[in-house]
């Protein structure tokens, strides 16, 4: 079957090509694939018999949901969505003063092993298709019925692990004739892989990285993020400092404060050192409890945001969303596994 929503424009229009029919069609097909239609019936531009030779020939992926979470605290909502294979992936939309972000996966299950996050316990099943991550985006804007100004690849998985196809997926939520999501509002989070942040780097994207640093030193992030030992710290400096250099663009370093394993003050110390140079943001989380982690939230974050700021490093608490509704990380997947699993 022929994957058509996973293509770029450019693609679209030579798979259309190859299918016999004038270019302007890839690009009519472009445009509704991008506007969540649910069936090819849809493409009302189209001649019928293209639009039953599709039917025949091409995928439309159309995720179900399986299971939703409306929070009373404060509007965020989190989707767990079956896929056409019967696996489950989690999106959560988030409303902000400067418009509203949706979180997406960028694959089915993690294998970076980090030993405080949920994603990751059961290993990774497959990566997403660039159409699985659009459809997130779509989905949930279609489902919820607002505008979607922003989105982060914050969600289960880990981007740079399935790097090719977030790419496919960043040309094509960003394109004018698709849902045209600026560079600039969009977030990519990784946990430090280093050959795809100086691949990034040399793109030159306008938008942000986010690093999951956690820890400043190599003996506690190799402890809890097994990717240290691939790529360490000092690795990972370097290629955020470069990163830095070529883009011009400020990277935001996320830590999830754990109680006694990265909290002390000369952890804060150090994350100044090594920040020296380029202004980065360090982005303290509350560390959400995962029942099987044996780890706790820290109780010094105010503490520790001070330090950091008594070095000049600019440091945020971010504020928890979703806290009533499982919207952390992986953990909505986790219990539709465990029911599953028990049943
Ligand atoms: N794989 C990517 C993106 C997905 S995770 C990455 O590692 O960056 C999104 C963020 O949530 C990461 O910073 C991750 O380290 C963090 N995270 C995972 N489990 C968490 C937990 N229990 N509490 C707080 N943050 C967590």
């Amino acid at each position: 079957m022929i994957d058509l929503k996973s293509m770029t424009l450019m693609e679209s229009k030579e798979a259309l090509q190859a299918m016999g029919e004038p270019a302007f069609r890839g690009k009519q097909v472009f445009a509704w694939l991008n506007r969540g239609i649910i069936s090819f019936d849809e493409m009302s531009n189209l001649p019928r018999s293209l639009r039953e030779r599709m039917k025949a020939e091409c995928l439309l992926t159309v995720p179900r949901i399986a299971r939703k979470q409306l929070s009373a605290k404060d509007g965020t909502i989190k989707y767990l969505w079956e896929l056409a294979d019967g696996n489950c992936i989690e999106s959560v939309l988030m409303r902000y003063h400067h418009g509203n972000t949706v979180c997406i996966s960028s694959q089915v299950g993690c294998r970076m092993g980090c030993a405080f996050c949920a994603s990751t316990i059961a290993g990774k099943v497959r990566d997403l298709t660039p159409g699985e991550m659009l459809d997130q985006v779509m989905f949930v804007q279609k489902d919820a019925g607002v505008p979607v100004s922003n989105i982060v690849l914050m969600g289960i998985g880990e981007p740079m692990d399935n790097l090719d196809a977030v790419l496919k997926f960043l040309e094509i939520v960003n394109h004018p004739d698709g849902m045209n999501i600026g560079m600039r509002h969009i977030s990519l989070s990784t946990c430090g892989v280093v050959p795809g942040i100086r691949r990034l780097a040399e793109l030159g994207l306008q938008l942000t990285l986010s690093v999951s640093l956690h820890a400043p030193d190599e003996e506690t992030r190799s402890r809890l993020m097994p990717v240290n030992r691939a790529y360490d710290l000092e690795a990972l400096f370097t290629a955020c400092h470069d990163y830095f250099r070529r883009t011009g663009r400020r990277i935001s370093f996320e830590y999830a404060m754990i109680d006694g394993v990265n909290d002390q003050d000369w952890q804060a110390d150090l994350i100044a050192r090594r920040l020296r140079g380029m202004p980065g943001h360090v982005n303290l989380i509350p560390l959400n409890d995962v029942a099987e982690s044996p780890f706790r939230p820290s109780r010094r974050t105010a503490a520790f945001q001070k330090r950091l700021e008594s070095h000049g490093v600019t440091a945020t608490v971010r504020r928890s969303l979703g806290g009533d509704i499982d919207a952390a990380c992986g953990q909505l997947r986790r219990k539709a596994e465990e029911r599953g699993g028990s049943q």
